[in-house]
């Protein structure tokens, strides 16, 4: 036994580490995250039963109209969170996107964790791809490339008129190929007020057209709306959680937050 035991307990640690996986963070982890690195939206507290759903990295012409079909079969709503280069060309299912009553998010120009990015370049980069997206709608939201900011990254934002947004309920579907594990993970971890993070393009938009295919009309048997961003972010009761502050708008970080990347 004493020599077992160990692996036991490297197979619980596993377990539990695949459990956390599964499960996700819990919510006061999420709301700690928030407080600790402000400026950023990861989630609200709504009064009404609403999630947010949004999706990164589009437009792409074999993708982005698959979820779309499965936005409009199961009255969804979305921001998709876009990159400005990939825009061009691509007008077309941008107009569309809008037309069926999604929101737009900037994703900045290029696929790239904003945070290598100077003070200089970020500010470059996040008015680049909100000049190809402006005149399209109104655009609210910003998204740093991996997630990661800083307090440069929510200034800049900030100083452009927008609002930096994250997520509450991340399935891991840029690292894990599986519709099917993205589904479980989201309904598991779905809460009134969560940021749900998918992505467009490529393998990864087919498999999000899939899980969305499966996960619309479970979050509608549950009771909840599926909306954009801003609309949840009306629907905020009380002060804003999301921001960690007191009110107003995105605030300064000091620190870089470390997220899961790939966003
Ligand atoms: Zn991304």
């Amino acid at each position: 036994m004493r020599v077992r035991w160990p692996v036991w307990s490297a197979l619980g640690a596993v377990a539990a580490g695949a459990a956390a996986l599964v499960v996700g963070p819990p919510v006061w982890v999420v709301d700690r995250l928030a407080a600790t690195f402000p400026g950023c939206l990861y989630r609200v507290k709504p009064h009404e039963r609403l999630v947010a759903l949004t999706l990164d990295d589009g437009p792409d012409e074999r993708t982005t109209p698959l979820i779309l079909a499965e936005l409009r079969r199961h009255a969804a709503r979305a921001t998709f969170f876009l990159i400005g280069e990939r825009v061009p060309g691509r007008e077309a299912l941008v107009r569309r996107m809008v037309d069926e009553g999604h929101e737009l998010g900037n994703h900045f120009m290029h696929d790239r964790p904003a945070i290598r990015l100077s003070g200089e370049e970020l500010a470059r980069d996040l008015d680049q791809s909100h000049a190809l997206l402006a005149p399209f709608a109104r655009v609210r939201w910003a998204r740093p490339g991996s997630g990661w900011y800083t307090r440069e990254t929510v200034a800049a934002m900030s100083r452009k008129g927008y609002g930096c947004a994250l997520g509450s309920v991340y399935p891991y579907d840029a690292t894990i190929p599986s519709s099917a594990f993205a589904g479980r993970y989201i309904l598991r971890n779905v809460r009134p007020g969560a940021v749900i993070v998918l992505h467009d393009g490529g393998g990864r938009g087919r498999r999000s057209a899939r899980t969305l295919s499966t996960v619309l009309p479970e979050l509608r048997r549950r009771g909840y709306r599926v909306v954009a961003l801003s609309e949840l972010a009306l629907a905020e009761s009380g002060p804003p959680l999301h921001r960690g502050s007191t009110g107003g708008g995105p605030r300064p970080t000091s620190t870089a937050l470390p997220q899961r990347g790939s966003w």
